[in-house]
Parts: structure tokens; C-alpha cells; sequence
């Protein structure tokens, strides 16, 4: 479908159909977003064909986590914008701390976009979807059961919700909520798939905390020191 619409607007513009520059603007707009769209899509096919044949790979190097998450937060905006939903960061600046981690930054930049993504197709027009980075040092239980320290890149949304039940099943390959017909969102089913393997990867993994009717929160959870 993406492709049909982008097809058309470029043929209607190419023959002069349309006219009017504000549409003209609007339609720009459409294909250079859908192109996005279309990229990323492409970009978690391809991943999740490399991770299927255990070819994916990873560089890891020292990356500032702040800095990452608002330069995909920035990628993000005229998406939500274009869905009325309003996207925010919340405490993601730590003065005191180092949010310096080494990671593979586009594999963490897409993990993050893949959440994004599902949250603002989740959410209907005028919420707001939040993107955090918390330093979670665990207090003292934390070092009494030897539970690594974590840097926890979070998404959160207030749309429906995901069951209880089904809040495991969604990380795996192909699983998507309800029937396949009456589908309210486009999907294939194989972002959240793509962001278990990436936190995986950093030797860390990814949860949801979620509730019918309230909302959804996702968290990856990176672990400080990463053991070799
Ligand atoms: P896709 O979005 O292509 O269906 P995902 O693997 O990203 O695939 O998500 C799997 C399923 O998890 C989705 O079909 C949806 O039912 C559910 N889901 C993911 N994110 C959210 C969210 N923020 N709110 C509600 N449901 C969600």
C-alpha cells in the first residue's frame, strides 16, 4: 500500500495534476515520509533475514546514549507529528552520570525507532509518547542478588494496551494482537522480534510493562559493564 500511494502522488505530480503549491507541499511531504517508512521497513526485513541465518553482526564503540536518543527522537517527530501524536523526551539528561556505553548505535537507534514506531501507531491523535533514558544502579537488593547495573532506554505510550497474557508472545517472530482480519495497524510482526535479538546482542534484554487501557511501556535494558 505504501508503495501504490507514493506511486500515485509522484504520477499526479509529474503530470502537472496537481497544481496548487500548498498541495504540492503536502504531497512531498507524504512521499518523503513514506520513503522513510519504506526504508526502515526494508532495513527490518533484511535484519531479520541476517539474524534468521545467524549472520547479523555487530561494532560495537563507545556511544553517548543521550545524544542517540534525541537524534532519534528528531528522526521520529514528523511521524508522530503526521499522526497527531505528540513525541517527548523525559529525563534523559544525567549531569552527574556517564551515559557514554559501548554499543552498535544504528542497531540501538533502530530498536528505538521500532518502539517508537508501535507506540505512535498505538496511540490515537493528541497523546503522547515518551522516550526515557534512566541509570539504574539497582540499590542495594540489586547488589545483593548481583544484579548488573543497566542504563534503560524506555517508550511509552497510553494507547490499549497489551494483555497479560500476551505480553511474552509479542517478542516472538510473526505474533501480532488479534485476528488477521479486522487489523487496526500495518505490520508484519517482526520489529519487537528485531529489538529482543539487539538487546540480546548488548547482553541485555527487553520487557514490557503494560496494562488494558492505559497504555504500554517498553524498556531496554543495557547492562553497564558488558563481560567480553
Ligand atoms: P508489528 O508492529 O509489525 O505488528 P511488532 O513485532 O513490532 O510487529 O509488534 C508485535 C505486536 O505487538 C503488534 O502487532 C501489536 O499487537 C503489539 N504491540 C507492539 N507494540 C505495541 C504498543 N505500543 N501498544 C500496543 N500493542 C503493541
Amino acid at each position: 500500500a505504501p508503495i501504490a500511494s507514493v506511486r500515485l502522488m509522484a504520477e499526479n505530480l509529474e503530470r502537472g495534476k496537481i497544481s496548487e503549491p500548498a498541495k504540492q507541499g503536502e504531497y512531498f511531504r507524504f512521499i518523503v515520509q513514506e520513503c522513510r517508512r519504506l526504508s526502515s521497513l526494508i532495513e527490518n526485513v533484511l535484519d531479520f533475514s541476517r539474524i534468521e541465518q545467524g549472520r547479523k553482526q555487530y561494532e560495537f564503540e563507545p556511544t553517548n546514549l543521550v545524544a542517540l536518543v534525541e537524534t532519534t527522537v528528531k528522526l521520529m517527530e514528523p511521524y508522530a507529528k503526521e499522526k497527531g501524536v505528540k513525541l517527548e523526551t523525559s529525563n534523559i539528561q544525567h549531569p552527574t552520570s556517564n551515559t557514554e556505553l559501548c554499543v552498535d548505535g544504528r542497531a540501538i537507534q533502530q530498536a528505538l525507532v521500532n518502539l517508537i514506531d508501535n507506540a505512535v501507531k498505538h496511540s490515537s491523535k493528541g497523546e503522547t509518547v515518551t522516550v526515557g533514558l534512566e541509570i539504574n544502579n539497582g540499590g542495594d537488593m540489586a547488589t545483593i542478588n548481583h544484579q548488573p547495573s543497566t542504563i534503560n532506554l524506555s517508550v511509552a505510550d497510553h494507547g490499549p494496551g497489551i494483555p497479560a497474557a500476551e505480553q511474552e508472545k509479542i517478542f516472538e517472530r510473526f505474533y501480532r494482537l488479534g485476528s488477521e482480519l479486522r487489523r487496526e495497524t500495518q505490520g508484519v510482526g517482526i520489529g519487537l522480534s528485531i529489538v529482543k535479538h539487539i538487546a540480546a546482542a548488548h547482553g541485555g534484554r527487553v520487557r514490557v510493562e503494560s496494562e488494558v487501557g492505559k497504555g504500554s511501556r517498553f524498556i531496554i535494558e543495557l547492562p553497564m559493564q558488558r563481560s567480553a
